[in-house]
């Protein structure tokens, strides 16, 4: 097998195990780009934790952005369009109906990996009135350093074609405003997206916001979060030796 589909498929199975509370039963699900215009997703329906090679369906990127850009008119003709854009027709899989926002992401953002997730710590806030308050802020130097400066902050919308639209935008305000790409993608009343050059970086990623969304909910319960100063956050984001130290957890 591809090194690089069996580093995706170990990356999902850690994102899934059940002691870490990010997933249950089908939920969640992971890409990694192959080359210029292909990449795995996830098929639909497969469950994370146990997730074989032939749990994952390669599609062309081209394809599956030409979507975003002219939606089908039809529920019936975006699924058949989601069926073109397999690179294996005979493949009885089908991608996942995030198959779009993981291209999106992918091309606008230039990662090589992404995780999507639903964490229990992350969700209780997304689920809140306080969602978009966590997102924009920072706690801690360590979430500076793992997670970026904010996170991209996306409301709620129809998962599928529609997510991905309305995360597009997003994403390409965070990019404009920040001049990179960011490292978390947080999904009102949905849930967190991980994006990482390497299996590692999403899973460090991961796990930090995991852990940023714990500490937020116990601030909440003793008074309510005394978030970092803008000037620090960005004082450690450009700390050359943080810079150093944030690519040692890449590799
Ligand atoms: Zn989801």
């Amino acid at each position: 097998m591809d090194s690089s589909l069996q580093a995706l498929v170990e990356m999902t199975r850690t994102l899934g195990e059940p002691h870490r509370d990010y997933v249950i039963i089908g939920e969640g699900n992971t890409s990694h780009r192959i080359d210029a215009n292909s990449f795995w997703i996830k098929a639909s329906g497969q469950q994370m934790h146990n997730i074989e090679a032939d749990g994952f369906v390669a599609v062309r990127l081209d394809e599956t952005l030409a979507i975003i850009d002219n939606p089908p008119p039809t529920r019936d003709a975006l699924q058949a369009a989601m069926n073109a854009a397999k690179i294996d027709d005979n493949l009885p899989t089908r991608p996942s109906v995030e198959v779009t926002f993981h291209a999106m992401l992918l091309s606008e953002c230039d990662v090589a990996y992404i995780g999507h997730t639903h964490p229990v710590a992350v969700n209780q806030i997304m689920c809140s009135a306080r969602a978009e308050a966590f997102a924009a802020n920072r706690l801690f130097p360590d979430e500076v350093v793992l997670c970026g400066p904010e996170s991209v902050f996306v409301e709620y919308e129809d998962p599928g074609l529609p997510l991905a639209v309305i995360m597009r935008e997003r994403v390409r305000a965070y990019i404009a405003k920040h001049n990179e790409a960011p490292k978390v993608i947080l999904l009102k009343n949905h849930g967190l997206i991980a994006l990482g050059q390497t299996p590692t970086e999403v899973l460090n990623i991961t796990a930090m916001a995991v852990k940023a969304a714990a500490i937020f909910v116990g601030a909440c319960a003793v008074g309510g979060p005394v978030f970092m100063s803008p000037e620090d956050v960005m004082h450690i984001y450009k700390r050359p030796d943080e810079i150093y130290r944030r690519q040692q957890f890449v590799d």
